[in-house]
């Protein structure tokens, strides 16, 4: 049972990281655990809904791009009600809530309400998924730093500036990009890439399912195709990309996956 109760109208704004619950923040799985109510984002591994409490109350509000969806409205209207009836309210989105999470936006429609928000990082698959395959995004020998980006232009919203991107030696991360993959590689060539830089995709990453394509910006679209990538993916692009695919070849072809120990007990 969860005793505490939520005295001044509270929301817990966790991070679910990629999907693995093994990459949960302590403070994420304490805080999913003890939750009373979950809203939960359809990016969130079911896996990390097993630790919830079997009293919890889970609500899927999923905002999958072109899948009937809950108003972001309504979850703000959800959220405040559960928690102004006393509720320890836990809204859970994949990654980290605030990379292009809409955390912001939930977080002003709390406060304006007087509601008091905690918000809990979690890993972004910006770095979750080039990890999962040896990708190391801001290897220093092949890039100064590191852009997070997304593919998805809304209606009206501002798009990423390819072009002054291309003009930087920053490795590109693209959250969103899978249906715009030639379009984005088309812009990066156009303002100056080489077509032959190395690019990477990884979908579901973390999961079961996941998969990775390397390919080159020149053939970064067709590659998807012809593998047949779907969302959730994240696409790498820059020098990095080349990099981690021995690693992973070797784990393909069997060697050992090592496992951690339990650490000894005690100060050595
Ligand atoms: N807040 C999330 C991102 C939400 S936007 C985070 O921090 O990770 C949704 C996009 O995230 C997807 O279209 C995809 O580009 C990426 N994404 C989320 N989970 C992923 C996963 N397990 N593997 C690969 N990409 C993922």
């Amino acid at each position: 049972m969860n005793a505490i109760r939520n005295e001044q109208a509270r929301v817990w704004l966790v991070g679910a990281g990629p999907g693995d619950p093994e990459l949960l923040t302590v403070r994420a799985a304490r805080l999913i655990a003890q939750a009373e109510v979950l809203l939960v984002d359809d990016l969130v591994d079911r896996r990390v809904l097993e630790l919830a409490s079997p009293e919890a109350r889970v609500l899927a509000v999923g905002k999958r791009g072109g899948c009937v969806s809950t108003s972001q409205r309504f979850i703000h209207t959800l959220m405040i009600r559960e928690a102004r009836a006393g509720h320890r309210v836990v809204r859970l989105k994949g990654g980290d809530p605030f990379v292009f999470g809409r955390g912001g936006e939930e977080v002003d429609a709390l406060r304006a309400e007087g509601i008091e928000v905690e918000v809990v990082p979690g890993i972004t698959a910006g770095i979750a998924a080039p990890a999962a395959v040896g990708i190391p995004v801001t290897d220093r020998r092949c890039a100064p730093g590191v852009a997070f980006v997304t593919g998805h232009t809304q209606d009206g919203g501002a798009g990423a500036d390819w072009s002054a991107l291309a003009a930087s030696r920053l490795t590109l991360v693209v959250y969103m990009g899978v249906a715009h993959a030639a379009a984005i590689a088309q812009a990066l060539v156009e303002g100056g890439r080489a077509p032959d830089t190395p690019a990477a995709a990884i979908s579901a990453a973390h999961t079961p399912q996941q998969r990775q394509v390397r390919a080159t910006l020149a053939t970064l679209a067709s590659a998807l195709a012809a593998h047949g990538v779907k969302s959730p993916a994240i696409l790498v692009i820059g020098e990095v990309a080349a990099l981690g695919a021995d690693t992973l070849a070797a784990v393909a072809a069997g060697a050992p996956t090592p496992t951690l120990a339990a650490p000894a007990r005690g100060v050595a």
